[in-house]
């Protein structure tokens, strides 16, 4: 172990990358958003930042990328600030055991989604903040760029276009779960922000401060309290279970630390009370998470000691 109260993040971080670097194979960049696909797999960054928003990284930290399922844990947080325990009424809270995008559970389940994570949930949570805000995707952007501190944060009109021309799935799923009351907005209306959502670009640096108020209890950057420190841990635990797709468990197994992953490569996660963390590498496993950002989490853990076990 090199570091549990050193003041700088920066000595780990230069030695993950560095040990990240020699490693062969990186996995494939997700291609069935075709705009996606070009991403180098050998892009490299991360990001450490503590509650005071002093932030650290190495490699590519600062260049954006795709956050896509990533703002699933925004858009949760700003729904469940609003409505409370009613949420979970229309959403569960369990692993699904399938991959993200699946159908089959949601008959049996009568149109309630496993978890918020899934698509299906996230579905449903972004249906409610659109709801409860008139614009969905615009409510989690100004989150995130006054949690960045970062006012260029945009949505990539590309991406969200080449979303909605593959979004078949998508739109299944909204339809699907409309049958079952579980959707109140038109579904056109809905997939437009969940599209818009996930299209939203952003580096390491960017996430790891707009994260913060999970390490801080649910407090945001300003000091004014989004979510009770009992949400901000429900949030956590709800990533530690259901946030890396179907692998939840091996990422809890290697990383132990709650986190979540998206199609874009990148990977956020939480050290309660210590640090938020944002790594980024778009080369995929087989269940949708980076390689180098699961690989690079694990030395994180296992170097500082810092996981919550
Ligand atoms: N926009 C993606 C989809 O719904 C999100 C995928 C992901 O990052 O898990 O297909």
């Amino acid at each position: 172990m090199i570091m549990t109260s050193s003041k700088t993040f920066q000595p780990v971080l230069e030695r993950i990358a560095e040990e990240i670097g020699r490693t062969p194979g990186r996995g494939r960049p997700a291609d069935y958003i075709p705009a996606l696909a070009a991403r180098d797999p050998r892009a490299f960054g991360m990001a450490v930042a503590e509650p005071d928003g002093t932030v650290y990284g190495v490699g590519d930290w600062r260049e954006p990328f795709s956050t896509q399922s990533i703002t699933k844990v925004f858009t949760l947080a700003l729904d469940l600030a609003r409505e409370g325990d009613e949420l979970w009424e229309h959403v569960g809270r369990e692993p699904s055991g399938n991959p993200f995008n699946s159908l089959v559970q949601l008959e049996y389940e009568s149109g309630i989604p496993r978890n918020p994570f899934i698509n299906a949930g996230a579905l449903v949570v972004t249906d409610r903040l659109q709801t409860r805000t008139g614009d969905a995707a615009a409510e989690l952007l100004g989150f995130l760029r006054t949690e960045s501190r970062n006012p260029d944060l945009d949505f990539d009109r590309e991406v969200a276009a080449s979303e909605d021309a593959h979004g078949d799935r998508n739109a299944a799923l909204a339809h699907f779960m409309a049958s079952y009351g579980n959707i109140d907005n038109p579904v056109p209306v809905l997939l437009d922000q969940y599209f818009r959502q996930c299209s939203v670009t952003a580096s390491c640096a960017d996430l790891a401060l707009a994260t913060g108020f999970l390490a801080r209890h649910g407090v945001r950057a300003d000091g004014s309290r989004l979510l009770s420190s009992s949400q901000a841990k429900q949030i956590n635990a709800v990533m530690m279970t259901c946030g890396t797709y179907d692998a939840a468990g091996e990422f809890a197994y290697r990383v132990g630390l709650p986190g979540k992953s998206g199609v874009g490569g990148g990977i956020i996660a939480v050290v309660p009370g210590r640090c938020t963390l944002c790594v980024w590498s778009p080369g995929l496993d087989e269940r949708g998470n980076s390689v180098a950002g699961v690989a690079a989490l694990d030395r994180f853990t296992t170097l500082t000691g810092l996981s919550v076990f």
